[in-house]
């Protein structure tokens, strides 16, 4: 069932909790992929009630980035929610989920601000603001949908452990289920900006995994020095990668390491066409 208007969704809510259903979110920004697929069926297993969002959320992108160009499909995207059972697809409009003209500006819009040390690195650093309009969005999200259980993706692991700190952090009663990327046979990550990518950028594209499973062979080998590991990525760039950042980072707490273990999370985004892609991996897994 597709719903544009939070009330809507409210009084389905409403009528599930009277009836002592548990209740799964996802929350997406459509253009729906293998990716979010995973996410919604582990969802439909795990919940009696599922309820998929699907919102290009304006307040998370920066100036200069693809808003306007975002893929939108949503028919396709309600037609694939429902052959996975989700119950609700719900698509809300800019100003139905801010009010109209107050979203672009924080003098106007009560944010949520995950801790600087938290965003001022990986992603966060060149997206200024970024996890703030990702915290935003999803309590809104969490608050309209009231969800048990809350499911995010491994593909953007910062963002997954932004959230947890938030829910830890804000005492809010959802438990958020991590999932594992769901990759190409090529190992590309699935994303929805890779419609962007041509035939020829999409081989180019295969140096971040590339990179990621070479660093975990040579950490497995007994590599655990950053610095060396770090080294071994330029063998698989040339002039068609922009490396924005390569960083080994505690899986827990985002704290840069210099001797990598088990729980260091390799974080790599790569821009290939001039679209910004990322990936990431455990060393432990
Ligand atoms: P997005 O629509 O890009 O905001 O993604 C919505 C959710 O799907 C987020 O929790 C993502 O981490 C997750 N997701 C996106 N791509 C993948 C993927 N390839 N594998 C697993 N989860 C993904």
């Amino acid at each position: 069932m597709l719903l544009h208007k939070i009330e809507e969704v409210r009084k389905h809510v409403k009528n599930w909790k009277k009836q002592g259903l548990s209740i799964g979110l996802v929350p997406t920004m459509g253009a729906l992929h293998a990716g979010h697929l995973s996410l919604i069926k582990k969802a439909v297993e795990k919940c009696d009630k599922v309820v998929v969002s699907v919102f290009v959320n304006p307040i998370q992108f920066c100036p200069g980035e693809d808003l306007d160009k975002y893929p939108r499909t949503l028919e396709a995207d309600n037609k694939l929610c429902e052959e996975a059972n989700a119950d609700i697809v719900f698509a809300p409009s800019p100003s139905e989920m801010y009010g109209e003209g107050q979203m672009h500006t924080n003098d106007f819009l009560t944010y949520v601000i995950p801790p600087f040390f938290y965003t001022n690195k990986l992603c966060g650093k060149s997206r200024v603001g970024h996890f703030d309009g990702v915290c935003t969005v999803v309590n809104k999200l969490f608050n309209i949908v009231q969800p048990d259980f809350a499911f995010f993706g491994q593909k953007d692991a910062q963002q997954l452990i932004i959230i947890k700190k938030m829910v830890k952090d804000l005492n809010i009663p959802i438990e958020i289920i991590p999932c594992p990327i769901v990759r190409e046979n090529s190992g590309l990550a699935l994303s929805s900006r890779n419609k962007y990518l041509s035939e020829e950028d999409k081989t180019y594209a295969l140096a971040l995994s590339k990179i990621l499973n070479n660093i975990k062979s040579c950490y497995k080998k007994g590599i655990t020095d950053v610095n060396a590991l770090k080294e071994t990525a330029y063998a698989f760039l040339n002039e068609h990668h922009e490396l924005e950042y390569l960083e080994f980072m505690n899986e827990n707490d985002l704290e840069a390491v210099t001797t990598a273990t088990d729980n260091t999370r390799v974080f790599i985004a790569c821009k290939v066409g001039g679209v910004r892609l990322i990936d990431n991996l455990l060393l432990g897994e």
